[in-house]
């Protein structure tokens, strides 16, 4: 994942803005996916290092991307004895020691902690109890991060000393051109658009298994050419033969007839204009009521598979009563 996608991060820009104006505090707690917490840390650095407030074009900017930064601190340590992702008192130590000495390079230091591994075990209260002191008396120059996926997986004093700032999702727009600047045909970037509802570690997981693109397809085809009882078995024989990712199925069927939804009502949802025609040829058949009665029964299908009644009874019927739906709320 490359730095530049994140300049436009909901958190990057608040700080931006935040130490821009001279508004900012000392410590802050990132709420984020885990994927990206290393590279989000990075940018907070930058924000407050930068004479520019995170330009990315600066040498201080390529000194911290390039991780030569001497006053930027990451935790857990990886260099110490012994290797774990997971925050430590020792960690907690060297910050502290570490925050008594002057900066190196400008005047201000900053400690970023990716705190994702470290919010479950038996240790878990050791090392915010540890930090406490330093959040609630902040040295003037000294800044601290610290991303977790869940706030809520800290100790409320830790919360209560910091400003919580939420990563939101990435805009549809955004994501696909990111994975077109990436390398990635239009139709891979559009599917991995599709499945990975604002996520870009999501978006990155569908690009690198290849098998989602077939899935798509296949599901296309059948959402098109299954048209009544008649011709409904290629599209059973389908959803039987992916017995093991038959959840991938649900969720492709659930979210190309969104799709179909987002074309009619909402364009600047609409990703899959890869496939509009084949877009337009569902619309054709399914009504915005069907659409939102079919996308019931897929959930209730999942929940039926998860409960363990038999899969071929459920992939049965969910077609059997697709088609019902499909034929009962005509356009
Ligand atoms: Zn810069």
């Amino acid at each position: 994942m490359d730095f530049a996608l994140l300049k436009d991060n909901n958190i990057v820009k608040a700080l931006s803005k935040a130490f821009k104006e001279g508004k900012n505090v000392n410590s802050y707690v990132l709420q984020c996916e885990k994927q990206l917490a290393d590279n989000l840390l990075t940018w907070c650095a930058d924000v407050v290092l930068c004479k520019n407030f995170g330009c990315n074009d600066c040498l201080t900017c390529r000194k911290v991307f390039s991780g030569n930064h001497l006053d930027v601190f990451r935790l857990p340590n990886k260099l110490k004895e012994k290797n774990t992702d997971k925050m430590e008192i020792a960690d907690v130590r060297f910050l502290l020691e570490e925050e008594e000495k002057r900066p190196v390079e400008g005047d201000k230091k900053v400690f970023l902690i990716n705190a994702c591994n470290s919010l479950k075990g038996v240790a878990v209260a050791n090392w915010q109890n540890a930090l406490l002191k330093t959040l609630e008396e902040p040295h003037k120059n000294v800044y601290i991060f610290i991303a977790v996926e869940n706030a809520q997986g800290l100790l409320p004093t830790i919360i209560s000393r910091c400003q919580v700032l939420t990563c939101q999702k990435t805009k549809e727009e955004e994501i696909v051109n990111y994975l077109s600047r990436q390398g990635c045909t239009q139709k891979v970037a559009q599917l991995a658009t599709l499945l990975c509802d604002g996520s870009l570690p999501k978006a990155e997981e569908v690009v690198a298994d290849t098998t989602y693109l077939v899935a798509l397809e296949e599901v296309v085809q059948a959402l098109k050419t299954t048209t009544s009882t008649k011709n409904a078995l290629p599209f059973v024989a389908l959803l039987h033969n992916h017995k093991d990712d038959v959840d991938k199925y649900f969720q492709i069927i659930t979210a190309v007839l969104m799709q179909t939804l987002h074309y009619r009502l909402h364009q600047e949802k609409f990703v899959l204009s890869s496939w509009e025609e084949d877009v337009c040829s569902i619309c054709a058949q399914y009504s915005i009521q069907a659409v939102l009665a079919v996308t019931g029964l897929v959930e209730k299908a999942k929940k039926d598979i998860d409960s363990s009644v038999n899969f071929s009874v459920v992939i049965d019927n969910l077609v059997a009563d697709v088609l019902e739906v499909k034929f009962r709320c005509q356009i």
